[in-house]
């Protein structure tokens, strides 16, 4: 593997060198050929099982454990990478350049008190959501492998352990950015700049580090737009967890919306809910503005210019946010993006809250025109649906196909998820990858994929995410 590790040109408070703590008995549980075969890994998935273990050392891979600050529900703190270590980055087939990072690989300087492991459960939970993201066609960082460690864990209770191996364009995140301002020089924030600059392809302009800003401000608008149409609670959208790329990172408490409802929380630790999911795009802004912040010495000789610059940048991005949403929402229910089809989506909206209906199901049966779900008795849908067909007119192919790829069949539904984690963890993988198998196709409307997608039995319990570790 042709390793190279770009980050080691940055200023040495950046990052610290440091090899991942090898584990007892490691095991190779899953392998992504998909992945695997875009990044070079070729032969024996198995012959890697150590590497990826953290148990030997890549030739010519340099790892480091990288240093970031971030807000954490609103207080700023230190932290880094305390369980992950870039092992180093690996150009892909698509010419694009991939960080190779492992999860739950040993302390690092930055672990605190935390024992630098992660466990089996939430590793792979995080290797079957960012890969039904990826195939919802939402920007993320993916999954390559994940190894068994042979090792019990200290949770709640002792739970065996892994290590994921994951693979984004840059880990780059707005905390990176913060500890900068925080913690380095001027100079130190402008070499990190000029690097995200270069190794992201920011488009710039007369002035890079304005660019900069707007296009990271552009990127997340559109992902988070992506999110909200799809129904996914990130759960834990600390400033740390917010990428420059653009790619939905960290997959601890998350889950996706079963009953409409802007309220929705599913993570234990948010008891305010700060992270739900109608918040999703106000807290966005929030971090953008923290980012903004901490590029201010580079965007004006003076503070008030840099403010100026700053809070013209930001302005931007409730609307570039609501016009990717508005787009994608008007395309769910296959007319143009007017004025007339936003109130008609939004009354749509209000309507599956008041009666609880399921968000994605509710979608799809729009789609197939299949009205027999209860939700669809009820008079006000009716009437809806009324107004609806009367705007719609006859549907033409092209509406039906823009439905279509408009509204997954199937989502990574947390019942689903974790039933194929309770097997995972007594040792049979069938389920998850059965799971996965049909989280490939999200948008394919065969009878297949219809029959696999079932709503969460009715426990009177709403579902919540441990953050798990
Ligand atoms: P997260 O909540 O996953 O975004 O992590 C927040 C911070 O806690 C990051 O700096 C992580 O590296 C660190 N962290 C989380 N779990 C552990 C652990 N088991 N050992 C060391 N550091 C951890
Ligand atoms: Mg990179
Ligand atoms: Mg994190």
């Amino acid at each position: 593997m042709q390793f190279t590790q770009s980050y080691l040109t940055l200023p040495a408070t950046f990052y610290k060198e440091i090899l991942p703590t090898p584990v007892a008995d490691p095991q190779l549980i899953i392998w992504n050929e998909t992945v695997a075969e875009q990044l070079g890994f070729a032969g024996n998935p198995a012959d890697y099982t150590k590497f990826l273990a953290g148990n030997e050392t890549f030739e010519n891979s340099q790892p480091i454990a990288q240093a970031y600050a971030g807000h954490q529900f609103a207080n700023f703190t230190m932290l880094g990478d305390g369980r992950a270590i870039l092992l180093g980055e690996l150009q892909g087939k698509d010419h694009i350049t991939y960080d190779l990072q492992l999860k739950g690989s040993g302390r690092t300087p930055f672990s605190r008190g935390g024992d630098g492991r992660a466990a089996l459960g939430p590793m792979l939970r995080e290797y079957i959501i960012s890969e039904a993201m990826h195939h919802l066609g939402i920007p993320t960082t993916r999954s390559l492998a994940v190894v068994y460690s042979g090792e019990g864990i200290q949770r709640e209770t002792v739970k065996p352990g892994a290590v994921l191996t994951r693979v984004a364009k840059s880990h780059i995140r707005v905390g990176t950015f913060q500890y900068a301002a925080q913690f380095g020089s001027v100079e130190d924030l402008r070499s990190l700049a000029d690097y995200t600059i270069e190794h992201l392809a920011i488009p710039v302009n007369e002035h890079p580090y304005k660019s900069l800003l707007q296009e990271v401000i552009k990127r997340q608008a559109t992902l988070i737009a992506q999110w909200q149409l799809v129904g996914f609670v990130h759960g834990v959208m600390n400033t740390d967890n917010m990428t420059l790329s653009g790619e939905t990172i960290d997959y601890g408490p998350c889950a996706f919306l079963d009953t409409y409802d802007p309220a929705t929380v599913f993570s234990s630790i948010d008891q305010q809910g700060r992270y739900a999911y109608g918040n999703q795009p106000g807290i966005a802004g929030w971090n953008l503005a923290r980012f903004a912040e901490s590029l201010l010495p580079l965007l004006g000789d003076t503070q008030e210019k840099a403010i100026e610059v700053a809070q013209a940048v930001l302005d931007s991005y409730p609307e570039l946010f609501q016009q990717a949403y508005n787009e994608g929402l008007s395309k769910k229910i296959g007319l143009p993006n007017t004025e007339q089809t936003l109130k008609l989506a939004s009354q749509f909206l209000q309507l599956m809250q008041q009666h609880k209906a399921d968000f994605t199901r509710t979608f799809v049966a729009l789609t197939l025109q299949n009205y027999s779900d209860e939700f669809f008795k009820h008079a006000d849908v009716q009437a809806w649906l009324k107004q609806y067909e009367q705007q719609q007119g006859e549907r033409t192919p092209e509406q039906q196909q823009l439905m279509e790829a408009s509204n997954p069949v199937l989502i990574p539904r947390n019942h689903l998820v974790q039933q194929a984690l309770d097997e995972a963890e007594t040792g049979s993988m069938e389920n998850v990858m059965t799971l996965l198998k049909h989280l490939e196709k999200p948008y394919m409307y065969s009878q297949e994929q219809l029959a696999f997608d079932q709503r969460p039995p009715e426990t009177g319990q709403d579902f919540v995410t441990y953050c798990g570790t």
